[in-house]
């Protein structure tokens, strides 16, 4: 463990989807704040290659790698490589996830469904299993963090919009709480954060890239977040500031 305030000693953090969005601020803000970081992407190799190289400018330690995370052989091998490029893993962020085209419940057939489930939940529940394995005090590990990114949709459902994924991120609230419980005598604490309307190319996905200006009029502090406002409370929830913090659910979304 470090201080609070001082910057992380031998603290590794793996990040999924850290190429871009959310992802990839909480990746170029962990790097500042010391730790070596995995940045996980699935398809831009580009993109993942530019938050390594951010890093490395500012004297960081970072090392890109590809890995699908609702796979569990990929999961396997991308925990085995940050084990052997970076060392001891002591923190880890669930962030991959999507959604897909707006629309009704009435309207989702059984593959959206299993491509929701898959990329909101099965990424989280594949990547913290293997984190546990190492950090648990019950495996012989030293402790550790690990931040899950819900959203704001777990609470609001999300209707006309995405009902599936709100109910995947309720999922992955539901698993924070059990997670947070089952660990909370070994060494390891879990929390979630819940984004509100941020600016990222997630809501392409739905058909609307511009969702969040369309929105923010009505929010109630009439704008939407940036990811570098979400990844300064993963930090937090990663770091010894929040120590006495597990199973906690923190809303970042502008007081929606
Ligand atoms: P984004 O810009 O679309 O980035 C998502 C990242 O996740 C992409 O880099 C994507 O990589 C990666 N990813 C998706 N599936 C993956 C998989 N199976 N394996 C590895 N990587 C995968 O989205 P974002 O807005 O930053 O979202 C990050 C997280 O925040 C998500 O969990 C999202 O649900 C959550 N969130 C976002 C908002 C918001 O308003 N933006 C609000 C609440 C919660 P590829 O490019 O390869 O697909």
């Amino acid at each position: 463990m470090t201080n609070s305030t001082g910057p992380a000693r031998n603290e590794v953090v793996l990040i999924t989807g850290a190429g871009r969005g959310i992802g990839a601020a909480t990746a170029l803000l962990a790097g500042r704040r010391g730790y070596r970081v995995c940045v996980n992407y699935r398809t831009d190799e580009a993109a993942a290659a530019g938050v390594v190289a951010a890093i490395r400018d500012e004297g960081g330690t970072a090392v890109a790698v590809r890995a699908d995370v609702t796979r569990t052989a990929e999961v396997e091998r991308l925990f085995a490589t940050v084990d052997a490029e970076l060392g001891q893993l002591t923190a880890l962020v669930n962030n991959a996830g999507t959604l897909e085209q707006q629309c009704r419940l009435d309207e989702i057939d059984e593959d959206r469904l299993n491509r929701i489930w898959a990329s909101n939940i099965t990424s989280a529940f594949l990547c913290s299993g293997r984190a546990v394995r190492r950090m648990s005090t019950r495996h012989g590990g030293a402790g550790g963090a690990i931040v899950n990114v819900s959203s704001a949709a777990s609470r609001l459902g999300s209707p006309n919009e995405y009902v599936d994924y709100a109910a995947a991120k309720g999922a992955v609230d539901s698993m924070t709480r059990g997670l947070a419980l089952e660990v909370a005598a070994e060494g390891i604490r879990v929390n979630a954060v819940r984004p509100g309307l941020i600016h990222t190319d997630i809501h392409a996905l739905g058909g609307e890239p511009g969702r969040v200006d369309r929105v923010a009029p009505d929010l109630p502090m009439r704008r939407g977040g940036q990811p570098e406002e979400v990844a300064e409370s993963i930090l937090f929830l990663l770091s010894p500031a929040s120590s006495y913090m597990t199973g906690a659910l923190l809303d970042i979304a502008g007081g929606r």
